[in-house]
């Protein structure tokens, strides 16, 4: 019985997305938003939970597994690269330049230093 409803589920989701990363992370924000939600009886947390929950639905099932696979490429994308920030934001500091609004990175623990903006080549003196 257990093993012909296993068949089954595992016959329906031929050709589907499944489980990816993205689908879990947006079903686990929803789970806590959801948590959130009644706890505080905030009735708009639940209903984008819901929203979420069916969202994640919608990618496990979804047959378009080209399009699925490649926002969750996007998304793994972006989580690295603000793994990459976070880790940055130990050894190094993060100035915006006044000329041009361009983002600087300078060493950490340098002391007071001059920075010249590599774009525009305005000069700033800043404590690192
Ligand atoms: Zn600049």
């Amino acid at each position: 019985m257990w093993n012909k409803l296993k068949w089954h589920i595992q016959r329906f989701m031929i050709g589907r997305n499944g489980r990816d990363e993205l689908e879990l992370a947006v079903f686990y924000a929803s789970f806590i938003l959801y948590i959130l939600g009644v706890w505080l009886r905030f009735s708009l947390l639940e209903i984008i939970a819901w929203m979420g929950l069916l969202y994640s639905l919608f990618r496990i099932l979804s047959k378009n597994v080209y399009k699925r696979r490649e926002e969750n490429r996007r998304f793994l994308q972006k989580v690295q690269f603000l793994k990459l920030r976070l880790s940055m934001r130990k050894t190094h500091k993060i100035y915006c330049c006044k000329g041009c609004k361009r983002k600087i990175r300078v060493p950490r623990g340098k002391g007071k230093i001059e920075i010249t903006c590599p774009m525009c080549g305005k000069k700033m003196i800043r404590r690192t």
